[in-house]
């Protein structure tokens, strides 16, 4: 069996299949053996394991999964990565299904459901041009999932982690710890891929919560003030809402609930946490 941590192996299967890189798909292979270990080890995989691949590529991370889960599936968007996975670099594994689709029109809960329902592990390297999207998806519509371990821009994977005062922090940190738990388990230099990105990479473990760090009564406000709170970043919170079309509330009604929860009237989105904007939420006219 060749593997792919190999560069040398990579550069073969390439030249077999006269395969040319698709920038549009955000394509930047692993070429190191050592990251393939910390992927797999922080998402935590065993024998027990159905774990989800998103974009395999030519199977790197794909054969370290297979010897590790009791199944995997690898949903790939680029056809002509198809029958490298099926014919060639995977062929020796049974428990693999490759699937030749877009992660975002896929019926990811349906697959879970055909396996019983048992949550999966999201396990991959991901194309960075959808990140957010892909992740965002995973967590929104409820998919039972243990974790996700993932491969992210590196400033992506800060802003995902990042407490308030921080200068990453925004609607995506908010957002993604509502419902997940974050790590960061390794920071990855661009000579580990093929071709090399322009970027930093991270692996960042998000680990889903039994239930949303906070409780509110309405979760679709919640996030209208989170949008409203950073999409003009340098404005106060009070003109945040007051000019927003997602939340109905004048100047003279947010500036009563700041005061209400002792919060400063000037106070910015930036310096609150989950917990005060869910109390903020809860306190808008209906
Ligand atoms: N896992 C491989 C590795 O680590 O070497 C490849 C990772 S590469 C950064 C991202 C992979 O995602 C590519 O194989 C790309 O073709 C695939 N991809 C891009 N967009 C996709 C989408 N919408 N759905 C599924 N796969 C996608």
């Amino acid at each position: 069996m060749a593997y792919l941590s190999d560069p040398k192996e990579t550069i073969a299967v390439l030249q077999r299949y006269h395969f040319s890189f698709q920038k549009k798909f955000g394509q930047n292979f692993l070429i190191d053996a050592h990251v393939l270990d910390k992927i797999t080890d922080a998402a935590g995989v065993t024998s027990d394991d159905v774990v989800l691949e998103i974009g395999p590529g030519i199977g790197t991370m794909t054969q370290v999964l297979c010897e590790r889960a009791k199944e995997v599936i690898a949903v790939e968007i680029d056809r002509n990565l198809i029958p490298i996975l099926r014919e060639d670099t995977c062929r020796e594994y049974s428990n693999l299904t490759v699937i030749n689709n877009d992660v975002l029109k896929t019926d990811i809960a349906a697959l879970a459901r055909e396996r019983g329902g048992r949550p999966l592990k999201v396990v991959a390297n991901l194309p960075y041009y959808i990140t957010t999207p892909i992740v965002m998806g995973l967590l929104e519509k409820h998919i039972p999932v243990d974790n996700i371990t993932v491969m992210v821009q590196r400033e992506v994977a800060e802003r995902m982690q990042a407490g308030p005062g921080s200068k990453d922090y925004g609607a995506l940190s908010l957002a993604v710890q509502y419902y997940a738990e974050t790590y960061i388990a390794a920071y990855v230099p661009p000579n580990c891929f093929m071709p090399r990105p322009n970027v930093g990479s991270a692996v960042i473990r998000l680990t889903l919560r039994d239930k949303p760090a906070v409780q509110v009564k309405d979760e679709k406000k919640l996030f209208a003030v989170i949008r409203a709170a950073f999409s003009q970043r340098r404005k106060t919170l009070v003109n945040g809402l007051a000019n927003s079309d997602e939340v109905s509330c004048t100047k003279e009604e947010a500036a009563a609930i700041l005061a209400e929860l002792g919060l400063p009237e000037a106070v910015r989105g930036e310096a609150l946490t989950l917990g005060q904007f869910a109390a903020i939420s809860d306190k808008l006219p209906e």
